[in-house]
């Protein structure tokens, strides 16, 4: 979807003032007053969200407010306002392979490599392909073909939705080298593992798990050195799509950590925490980087002229709404909760400010709850020196998993269907017999819209009466499905393990 820079920034309000469908009964849902952040904000709500009359086929726009900010399902990243003009700019012909001050073809998405450079000093060369699947194929097929990837057991991993990193490595004709156990690698594993075969060594911070307990895996710059000293390059996927250091994630490894502890090739992703479009990253010396480059599935794997503005775009600023979403205050998140919780109140339909948890990603979400629920047991603790290390790898809670704090808006759970139907359709999570709106990933001029199409669900499913919810307790997001997981379209994983976890509560007063 595109900003439509042209489009009356009173148009979403409409939602308030429509009356319910025919049929409805009058008065039962009723407008409230101005929406909450409506004229405050200032800001055209969503020209990119509402935009009825466009949405007779084709993706529709939905309102995540599931608390996961990367939602696989939701498509990951919302775009900032910078690369969705981009895209808009770039959707007619544009000088994606030509430079323009000499006429003669030129480097394929030459501005947003010079960007990606720009914005990693320690890589000495980068490309872009479609994503980090296809980076790491084609890191396999250029610097293995049929020889040997060293790769630790406990990095053998299976992602949500099926993907077997293994599966992948192989397809390429590639030979893994499997060292060390599930729980323990030593450095020693690696280097009797290295020899005239291997290909490379590969390090993957796997996305979705941890194996806790009795662990070991040698320090990133350590295996930096013993490769250099065995001239094999060492591969590294940190996954998270982060350039730099975030300090609300210091756990989660960043791509120029990684380069500056001797990593020689880093792959990640575009739209995770980096915050742009679908697309895999590679990054580093500049003749492992011209080896995929010139290798022949390099074309198939290549990226549009789309995708390389959304890039550029979002290298050019800082601020995306990934960004905003993670480093939102628990405060400014509890007062948007209320205003909204509010707002619905006087529109006659029953609503409650609650605290939650958001997680970054969806990816085995199932299991990030669980994870969530045992850290703030207890049960789960780093293991000494692990912590805020730039080679970090291993167990330990981190925020991917364990949650950061977030206000939610709770509703009737019967209005999770009729939200989801909705125009803009708006996910959010069923928890104890509540249909919770988690504010952390909804961007926050959406507010006025969410809140109108929240009174047009109730006033949808007549549940707009005036009337209390019951106290309620809320745990991780993990630990429930999204909205309405029946006739969900995504993963069965999804589905979750449903809402065992009373005893874990971040104990939540309604009004
Ligand atoms: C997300 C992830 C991938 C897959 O990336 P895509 O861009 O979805 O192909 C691979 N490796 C790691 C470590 C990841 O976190």
């Amino acid at each position: 979807m595109i900003a439509d820079p042209g489009r009356p920034p009173t148009e979403p309000t409409r939602f308030l003032t429509t009356p319910g469908p025919p049929g409805a009964e009058p008065g039962r849902a009723r407008t409230g007053g101005p929406v909450p952040g409506g004229s405050a904000s200032g800001v055209a709500p969503t020209a990119v969200l509402v935009a009825p009359a466009r949405q007779a086929g084709g993706p529709r726009p939905v309102i995540n407010a599931t608390g996961v900010l990367l939602h696989d399902g939701l498509g990951r990243a919302p775009l900032s306002t910078a690369a969705r003009a981009a895209l808009d700019a770039a959707a007619g012909t544009c000088d994606v392979e030509v430079d323009l001050a000499t006429g003669r073809r030129g480097r394929r998405g030459r501005t947003a490599m010079t960007a990606l450079a720009a914005t990693v000093p320690m890589a000495r060369a980068v490309h872009v392909v479609n994503n980090n699947a296809a980076a790491l194929i084609l890191t396999a097929a250029a610097l293995a073909g049929d020889r040997e990837i060293v790769i630790s057991r406990g990095e053998l991993v299976e992602t949500a939705d099926g993907f077997r990193l293994p599966e992948l490595l192989t397809s390429t004709g590639a030979r893994l080298r499997e060292v060390g156990a599930t729980n323990r690698t030593t450095l020693g594993d690696y280097a009797d593992a290295i020899g005239p075969r291997t290909g490379f060594v590969l390090r993957v911070h796997p996305p979705s798990y941890r194996v806790i307990g009795l662990t070991a895996a040698p320090a990133l710059a350590d295996l930096a050195e013993l490769c250099a000293g065995r001239g094999v390059p060492l591969v590294g996927d940190p996954g998270s799509g982060l350039l730099h250091p975030e300090p609300v994630l210091p756990d989660e490894p960043d791509a120029s950590s990684w380069l500056s502890c001797g990593v020689s090739l880093v792959t990640t992703c575009g739209d995770k925490l980096l915050g742009g479009p679908q697309c895999g990253l590679v990054l580093g010396r500049a003749d492992l980087v011209d080896r995929l480059r010139r290798h022949p599935l390099a074309r198939a794997l290549r990226v549009g002229k789309l995708t390389l503005a959304a890039l550029e775009a979002t290298l050019g600023t800082g601020d995306n709404p990934v960004r905003r979403s993670l480093r939102a205050e628990p405060a400014e998140l509890r007062h948007r909760a209320e205003r909204l919780a509010s707002w619905l109140r006087q529109s006659g339909v029953p609503a409650s400010a609650v605290t939650s948890r958001a997680v970054v990603g969806s990816d085995g979400v199932d299991d990030t709850g669980r994870a969530g629920a045992a850290v703030r047991r207890g049960a789960v603790t780093a293991g000494p020196g692990h912590s805020g290390h730039p080679g970090y790898y291993g167990p330990g809670p981190d925020v991917w998993e364990s949650g950061l704090p977030s206000a939610a808006v709770a509703l009737d759970a019967t209005l999770a269907a009729f939200l989801r139907r909705g125009r803009p359709s708006v996910l959010g999570r069923v928890e104890q017999g509540c249909c919770l709106l988690d504010l952390r990933s909804v961007p926050p001029d959406l507010d006025p819209v969410l809140a109108a199409t929240v009174l047009a669900a109730a006033a949808e499913s007549g549940t707009a009466t005036a009337g209390d919810l019951h106290a309620l307790s809320v745990d991780a997001p993990g630990s429930a499905a999204p909205a309405e997981a029946d006739d969900w379209a995504g993963p069965a994983d999804w589905a979750g393990p449903g809402t065992d976890a009373g005893s874990d509560v971040d104990a939540v007063t309604l009004h």
